[in-house]
């Protein structure tokens, strides 16, 4: 018998879902029955994964949830015997906003605007509190597994709630709702069964539905209880699917592509992986977690194992279940696991080979996907080294002349004549001021030249040397000997012996202000350029330094000179004739000068180049 009924109040956020459920127009009701249905189950699941390291607990025991309408009372109970709570349980958890479903609920509220609501509620449910759209009243009867004391919890949705102890209750919990004048449908079995096998067949316990007032069980569960993972996929609808996906994931889109998948052979296992259409900003972050849920023989192990898959998909969502698992397997041995091991390496390939299909087939759609994940691609590029070259199969690009479309790189490739010849590109932060860079021009009119325009094209850029058989070079840095034919090298070296004496001149005089000063065959049409040597980090990189506090290494600058320009010519006559009469140190100065207004930049000393310019003028 109770002794001592406590009356708490509601936290202020319970407060809010339960207004809003309470008062909001709704289109969907029966997603309550789901709602209720999924917390037994995971109730379930609970109880089946604490079996795993108390075998004590281990007893005859038929996991089973039951629905049972009352027409006499008006009532309609889920039962379920799983974990089952105590008072502090039900006070924290049906007490405060605990549920992560329902945090999350909140969060997209926000988003949505008032307006939303009845649909986010048709969608997500709003957990346990999903109940007061069809009750004014609520009794939650709960006894821990395991323990001695039942609990009563009730309130009317308003602002409070009551607790009371209760002797003999059976473990698990009864969740009794006194449904509302308007919601006397759902005492009907037949409407109860319908929506369980539309909304909640794949749970995994079976539900039974009470089937009238005199004590008649359906001895059958309504629920396949089969997995939406483990069905093949043309048993399953695409509404299902989508549904499936945007309950898993809190997303409001449906995904842009599916994956079913049955691995066989050495390694077991069922996948049902989703490609969402949109990404968040927390995506990108290097230590968001994954959404793959992990279920071993049923149990899910892991809500959000990132073992599954390398770090760069992360944004994949979607269950795993292998059977081959150990139940008792912690994440710590997850990482190390030969299976898992095994698992990832197969969707890894799979993803891969989805988005190869969605490349070639639908190129809107992988267009769409790049938009979203395309800085992720870039990151497996510089991570997989294993798949870097499928992966770099599935860049798209801006070029110079690719307008206002992108390319993938074995187009820019297809473009270029010729069996070998370089990819180039420069990189900065803006694509349409890339366009019109000056070092572009470097490289001959008509040149297509790659634009990379983002920070992770900088890390992707230190492990992909070269596509196609092509090497990737960068407009901005130096030309090395590697980058050279044989005929260049020997053009360069040729030049740099005829030049031998100019060039150290030119050296002297501009001291510090370069590092070397050197000729590059690549020139085309101009006489000279800067560039950063081979080694420099690129711009976007020094950014990204810079911002993390990181010492900055300072650019060092090359001056590049075009071996076949007629400035050359007329220098190194200025040099043998008349090398110290000041007109040939006034000329590097002019031709320093070029090179770094060709490479983006401004003269050092704007006045003292307009004199000069001057001068050579008159
Ligand atoms: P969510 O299901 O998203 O966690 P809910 O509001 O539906 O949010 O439920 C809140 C919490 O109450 C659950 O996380 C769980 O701890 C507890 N709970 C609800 N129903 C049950 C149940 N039938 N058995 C045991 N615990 C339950």
């Amino acid at each position: 018998m109770s002794h001592d009924t406590r009356k708490l109040k509601f936290k202020a956020e319970t407060r809010k879902v339960l207004d809003i459920v309470i008062n909001s127009l709704y289109s969907h009701p029966d997603v309550f029955l789901r709602e209720l249905i999924s917390n037994a189950s995971d109730a379930l699941d609970r109880l089946r994964f604490k079996m795993l390291t108390s075998p004590e607990l281990d007893g005859d025991r038929e996991f089973r949830i039951e629905v049972i309408p009352d027409v006499v009372n008006g009532t309609l109970t889920v039962r379920d015997n799983g974990i089952g709570m105590d008072g502090d349980e039900m006070t924290r958890e049906l007490g405060t906003i605990a549920g992560s479903g329902t945090r999350n609920f909140l969060k997209k509220l926000q988003k949505a605007g008032e307006e939303g609501v009845p649909e986010l509620i048709g969608q997500f449910g709003v957990g346990f509190y999903s109940g007061f759209m069809v009750a004014d009243r609520i009794r939650v009867l709960s006894r821990p597994v395991g323990g001695d004391t039942g609990y009563v919890w009730e309130s009317t949705g308003q602002d409070t709630f009551t607790l009371k102890e209760e002797k003999d209750l059976p473990e698990g919990t009864d969740v009794v709702l006194y449904l509302k004048g308007n919601m006397k449908e759902y005492l009907d079995p037949v409407r109860l069964a319908g929506i369980v096998r539309r909304y909640s067949d794949f749970i995994s316990y079976p539900v039974y539905v009470k089937s009238g007032e005199d004590d008649k069980w359906k001895n059958e569960p309504v629920n396949s209880m089969k997995p939406i993972w483990t069905k093949p996929e043309e048993e399953v609808t695409d509404r299902e699917y989508d549904e499936f996906y945007m309950r898993l994931s809190f997303d409001l889109q449906k995904p842009l592509s599916r994956l079913v998948f049955h691995g066989e052979g050495t390694t077991e296992f069922h996948a049902l992986l989703y490609i969402p259409a949109s990404r968040t900003v927390e995506m990108l972050l290097p230590d968001y977690k994954t959404g793959i849920r992990l279920f071993v023989r049923k149990v899910m192990i892991e809500e959000e194992a990132d073992e599954l898959l390398p770090r760069y998909l992360r944004f994949i969502r979607g269950v795993v279940e292998s059977s081959d698992l150990p139940l008792n397997i912690s994440r710590e041995t997850l990482q190390e696991n030969r299976i898992i091991r095994v698992i990832r390496n197969a969707l890894t390939g799979k993803v891969i080979s989805r988005l190869e299909e969605m490349l070639s087939n639908d190129r809107a759609k992988y267009e769409k996907f790049f938009d979203a994940f395309g800085e992720l691609i870039k990151e497996g590029i510089y991570s997989d080294e294993k798949n870097r070259d499928r992966l770099a199969d599935l860049l798209l690009v801006w070029t110079s002349r690719s307008g206002d479309g992108r390319k993938t790189l074995k187009e820019v490739v297809d473009g270029i004549p010729g069996e070998s010849g370089r990819l180039y590109y420069v990189t900065g932060n803006d694509r349409k001021e890339l366009a019109s860079s000056p070092y572009i021009e470097s490289a001959g009119s008509g040149r297509e030249v790659i634009l990379f325009d983002s920070p992770m094209d900088e890390f992707m850029l230190r492990v992909l040397g070269e596509y196609g058989g092509r090497k990737l070079v960068s407009l901005m840095k130096e030309l090395g000997d590697e980058d050279l034919t044989e005929a260049e090298k020997a053009e360069r070296k040729h030049a740099g012996e005829t030049y031998a004496g100019l060039l150290e001149f030119m050296k002297d005089v501009l001291g510090e202000r370069v590092e070397a000063v050197r000729f590059s065959p690549r020139l085309r049409d101009v006489p000279c350029i800067l560039v950063n040597d081979r080694d420099d980090p690129g711009e976007m990189f020094r950014n990204v330094l810079k911002t993390l506090d990181h010492e900055v290494p300072k650019a060092k600058r090359i001056l590049e000179l075009n071996p076949a320009h007629p400035v050359l010519d007329r220098l190194q006559e200025l040099y043998l004739e008349d090398r110290s009469g000041g007109e040939l140190e006034n000329r590097v100065m002019i031709l320093f000068d070029l090179g770094t207004v060709m490479a983006g930049g401004r003269p050092e000393n704007p006045s003292e180049f307009g004199k000069r310019v001057a001068s050579l003028l008159s």
